[in-house]
């Protein structure tokens, strides 16, 4: 019996204008490139080092996975609504 295992990338990426690691996770990990990412904390775009890894399970079990919320776009609290 064959088993389809869930599995995602993760990119890592370090940023050579301020030193910031920060990791994208995403399926499509084709979609990525140096060129098309922009440091979170500079705002550079073009100048990183980009680590690639496979990792097993879906991506919900890292984000948000046991992570506490700390902000949510006006955007979504719209979409949302206040429910009663
Ligand atoms: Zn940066």
């Amino acid at each position: 019996m064959i088993n389809a295992v869930a599995m995602y990338t993760q990119l890592k990426y370090k940023c050579m204008n301020c030193d910031t690691k920060f990791i994208v996770c995403t399926e499509t990990p084709e979609l990525w490139s140096s060129n098309s990412t922009t440091c979170p904390d500079c705002s550079n775009v073009g100048d990183f080092i980009i680590w690639s890894e496979s990792k097993y399970g879906e991506i919900t079990q890292d984000v948000p996975g046991a992570g506490d919320l700390i902000s949510i776009s006006p955007q979504v609290q719209n979409s949302y609504g206040q429910e009663k």
